[in-house]
């Protein structure tokens, strides 16, 4: 599974813009038709740089929280690789006579800093100063607006490249824009050129938009084709000053990319270091192919004939870049390590290694919005957190859902509430257990809603003083927590308290999974108590605040109740608690997280040899054992040993066998004779068209899924993604 959700094509497209951008500089097809050439070079070969950026993007922003050190991390090495870049080019400065230009100070630290030393060079900078913009764009303003305000920076650049000749003849604008030249002699650069594309591959790594190839390819289609128009007429109007920047060059990259990550496979680290060298590189080669074809008296064949000189071009390239890779490979056997590194997928890797979990937040996002469909208009999903958001990590989850617009939060202790709030996360965080009174002051500090769990609580909290929003809880018939409804006097006078803002007052079900019918029955009357005490608490003239009654299973089973707010754990991790559990709404909810490991080593006992802790397993025949390093000390219950439970390898399902230990547990692979050491074992989740659901997992363990889920234990990794 983790293969088929890397990124192949984009590694592969890297080949296509290298070519491209030594076509850019060569003009192979110029001795045999102009327009071609000016096609190929001037217009296509324009999509090459925006797909590094985008690259960027894509892998640097697509965990946010992680994104400012990786954001160094690439700084530092695109730095890196520009300082080697401008040294190695200084023996060509020389030979062009670079030093002996006019105003040197001035011009090499506008070089240095936006232009690029040699000519190509000016994508290193362009990729620094982009990155930076982009990301404290996106910071600052959102997805949204920092896209509105590249295109707007990207609208100043066309009009200073390709559309230059609408705005030339204006004194205003031409004057302005010469002073832009004075900066910065072309407007394709780190601030107008760049941002946008960084932010678009930004948007594509963080949207889940459901798109279909065929589609985006015909939209990659239409969008190349305008762009082809766009070209090829600004070029015949003679409005170009330069022919980086299109219109269409935008629509055309988001396509493109899009359809590119669509091809998932296993990723090729090593062809982002050796594309980024053949893009270092090329030019040292044109200039090393004419001085041999000057010495060779061969320049008819490999100068003038462009086709020759860019095939010797690329090839020469290619060939110091495979010696980079391998040098490189050599020095670090991890991998590529250009700029354009993936740094996630290195990441995931060192994450992988034992056991893990893997939290997918694009079925977070599509359980949202299910979930909100079957809600009634006005009311609002509060999501349950609590218990580290049921074992798939409370803060990450949060700021997650914060992101997609989620802003009310319920969790079970005031610790999990401040953890979250020192997390930033924003909104309404309802805290359904008790808070002891001597933490008052954190409740009013972190700005969190405490539910009032009896009249006495209430009133002791009021008279500490603190402005404090809280819940009332009504008990209806859970007898756990909460004022007794029939109590309609106390619960009248608690809106009387001081200092308390009373924001809702909610109650839960105690059978709402239930679909007997005396366990419906229950229910009703729960419903039915709870609206019965909202009519006589208005007739008292008390305001009624926010409500809300239903859990997963009270929204799935009870859609029809109309509250201001539904308290959704369960459902939004995408899960039932029981397999046996058929709620009358049924959508399409889908697991957020998978329970992971590796198949660490094999051996092969013999007939009537015995296997782990109590030699409870011994074996009838030959036996495959593989070993797998996760135990109950990561929550995988113990209850599963012995053929109760069982894990997916290469989308098959095989026993546990003997007891599980702490650290460890045995399955029996006899029947899977091309598993091997490292193969991905799946203890919850799919392996190819497999699947093994957090209900399957507990009821072999007799429990529910909300208790498996909640105790997975604290050192396994997560990774999201
Ligand atoms: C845990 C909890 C919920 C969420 O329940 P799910 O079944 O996971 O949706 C809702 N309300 C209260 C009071 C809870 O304790």
């Amino acid at each position: 599974m983790s293969d088929s959700r890397e990124y192949a094509g984009i590694d592969y497209f890297r080949i296509i813009a290298a070519l491209l951008v030594v076509a850019i500089h060569i003009s192979p097809l110029i001795n045999i038709n102009e327009t071609a050439d000016f096609i190929l070079t001037r217009i296509v070969g324009r999509v090459a740089v925006p797909f590094f950026f985008m690259v960027s993007g894509f892998f640097l922003f697509s965990d946010w929280e992680k994104s400012e050190k990786r954001l160094k991390n690439f700084l530092k090495k695109t730095v890196f690789l520009y300082g080697i870049s401008i040294i190695i080019y200084i023996p060509v400065n020389i030979y062009t006579g670079y030093f002996k230009m006019d105003n040197l100070f001035i011009n090499i630290l506008k070089d240095v800093f936006i232009e690029g030393t040699m000519y190509h060079l000016w994508y290193l900078p362009a990729s620094i100063f982009g990155a930076v913009v982009a990301w404290n764009l996106i910071r600052k303003m959102g997805h949204k607006d920092a896209l509105s305000f590249a295109v707007f920076l990207y609208l100043i650049g066309l009009f200073g490249d390709s559309y230059f000749g609408l705005i030339k003849d204006i004194p205003l604008l031409s004057n302005l824009y010469g002073l832009i030249f004075q900066v910065s002699d072309y407007t394709r650069n780190g601030l107008f050129f760049a941002p946008i594309f960084f932010i678009l591959g930004s948007i594509i790594r963080n949207s889940n938009v459901n798109y279909t190839k065929i589609n985006n390819f015909v939209a990659l289609l239409i969008s190349l084709s305008l762009m082809l128009i766009e070209g090829l007429t600004l070029h015949s109007l003679e409005f170009q000053r330069h022919d980086s920047m299109y219109i269409m060059l935008v629509p055309t990259m988001f396509f493109l990319f899009r359809s590119l990550i669509l091809y998932r496979g296993k990723r090729v680290p090593t062809l982002g270091t050796g594309t980024m060298v053949v893009y270092i590189i090329h030019p040292m080669m044109i200039i090393f192919v004419r001085l041999m074809g000057k010495i060779l008296k061969l320049e008819w064949l490999l100068v003038e004939n462009n086709i020759i000189h860019y095939i010797m071009v690329t090839l020469l390239s290619t060939m110091v870049a495979i010696l980079a890779v391998w040098w490189e490979i050599g020095r670090n056997p991890r991998g590529g390590n250009g700029p354009h590194k993936d740094y996630t997928h290195k990441n995931l890797d060192n994450k992988r290694d034992r056991a893990w979990i893997e939290v997918n937040l694009d079925n977070l996002k599509h359980n949202v919005t299910v979930l909100q469909q079957i809600m009634p208009r006005d009311c609002h999903l509060m999501a349950v957190v609590k218990a580290d958001a049921y074992g798939h990590g409370g803060e990450r989850i949060s700021s997650y859902l914060n992101k997609i617009g989620i802003k009310s939060f319920a969790v079970a202790t005031i610790d999990e509430g401040i953890a979250l709030r020192k997390k930033g996360v924003v909104g309404d965080i309802l805290i359904l257990g008790y808070t002891d009174l001597g933490r008052t002051q954190e409740l009013w500090k972190y700005k969190l809603i405490q539910t009032i769990v009896s009249y006495d609580y209430g009133r002791e909290l009021s008279e500490l003083g603190y402005d404090l929003k809280v819940h009332i809880k009504i008990d209806t018939g859970m007898h756990r927590m909460g004022i007794d409804h029939r109590n309609v006097e106390k619960i009248a006078q608690i809106f009387k308290l001081e200092n308390l803002e009373i924001r809702g007052i909610y109650t839960h079900l105690a059978v709402s999974d239930s679909r007997r019918t005396e366990d419906m029955e229950f229910t009703e009357k729960q419903i039915g108590s709870f609206y019965e005490l909202l009519k006589d608490l208005k007739e008292r003239g008390v305001r009624i605040p926010k409500t809300h009654i239903q859990s997963s299973y009270g929204l799935l089973n009870y859609p029809e109740i109309r509250c201001d707010y539904a308290r959704i754990g369960m459902a939004l991790y995408g899960v039932l608690s029981e397999n046996s559990h058929k709620p009358r709404l049924n959508p399409d909810i889908r697991p957020v997280l998978s329970l992971k490991s590796k198949l660490r080593l094999i051996r092969d006992i013999k007939t009537g040899e015995s296997l782990g802790y109590g030699r409870a397993f011994i074996a009838n025949k030959n036996t495959r054992i593989g070993i797998v390093p996760i135990g109950y000390g990561d929550g995988v219950p113990r209850n599963l040993s012995c053929g109760r439970g069982s894990v997916l390898i290469n989308g098959c399902e095989v026993p546990i066998v003997g007891r599980i230990c702490m650290d460890q547990l045995m399955i029996d692979i006899t029947d899977i004779p091309e598993a091997k050491v490292g193969d991905t074992i799946v203890l919850i989740g799919t392996s190819r068209n497999r699947e093994i659901l957090a209900t399957d997992f507990a009821a072999n363990g007799e429990t529910i899924s909300n208790e498996i889920l909640c105790r997975l234990g604290s050192r396994l990794n997560k990774i999201y993604v």
